[in-house]
């Protein structure tokens, strides 16, 4: 894939409002861009400029992570964002990019009492209150075959909306009590049914516990709607409710 030369900038140059250059680029590589209508496009605008403005992306390995490349990684992130009264991400200012695969070596539990320190091949990864580490191919083959499911920058993101109330549970801030409750019950019947191998539109990962079933859930939400919605009608219910996004009543624009 080519990414337009965008102008390069230093660390404080970010434009003061949204570059057409941006804009033709998310037009071409964002598969929700085309779904969105004019108020919902201004809003992930005004999102994705503010997130390049207050991140620090960093490469890892000699990488070198440009322009587009951050506008893109940007951009799916806010897609997060679009309807939430929320304007930032604030528990993380950093994402590392590795080329490939993230590679995390050193010691780690694998299991009980058991540790390993074979190294930890991820697509990414979310500390709390620290870095996002993405691998770019990966980001890129997400954007380029949504209609799989998955996408990298959604996954890590969603486990930052998850970490917002200090727990990473599979359940984000909810105010209001009964939506809370709902929102647990339901999901914990979708993540139970997943977790016992039953047919689920949700990927097996999502079985691993309750955060990561959320952030697969996330995924699925924004990526492949409509199997979502037919599949598990009442969590993508839940999730249009706390996402404030109906997905599947949009079309995707990248099918292929
Ligand atoms: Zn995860």
């Amino acid at each position: 894939m080519r990414w337009p030369s965008l102008r390069s900038r230093g660390r404080r140059r970010v434009p003061a409002t949204f570059p057409d250059a941006w804009r033709r680029l998310l037009r071409r590589e964002l598969p929700w861009w085309a779904t969105y209508g004019p108020a919902e496009r201004a809003r992930l605008e005004a999102l994705v400029l503010a997130f390049v403005r207050r991140t620090r992306f960093e490469a890892s390995r000699g990488f070198a992570v440009d322009p587009a490349m951050e506008v893109l990684i940007a951009a799916q992130a806010c897609v997060l964002l679009v309807g939430l009264e929320l304007d930032e991400f604030p528990e993380t200012r950093t994402v590392i990019v590795h080329p490939t695969t993230v590679v995390l070596r050193g010691r780690r539990s694998a299991g009980g009492r058991l540790e390993t320190s074979a190294p930890l091949l991820l697509g990414g990864q979310a500390h709390y209150r620290g870095p996002v580490l993405l691998s770019w191919s990966q980001v890129r083959r997400d954007l380029r075959f949504p209609q799989r499911g998955q996408n990298v920058v959604m996954h890590e993101f969603a486990h930052h909306l998850d970490m917002l109330d200090g727990v990473v549970d599979g359940t984000p801030p909810i105010d209001d009590p009964v939506a809370h409750e709902r929102w647990v019950r339901v999901c914990t019947a979708a993540y139970e049914r997943v977790a016992a191998g039953e047919e689920s539109p949700l990927r097996s990962y999502a079985s691993v516990g309750p955060g990561e079933f959320f952030a697969v859930a996330t995924e699925a939400f924004f990526c492949t709607p409509s199997e979502l919605r037919a599949g598990e009608p009442a969590l993508y219910e839940e999730l249009v409710a706390f996402y404030g996004q109906d997905p599947a009543s949009r079309q995707l624009a990248c099918t292929a």
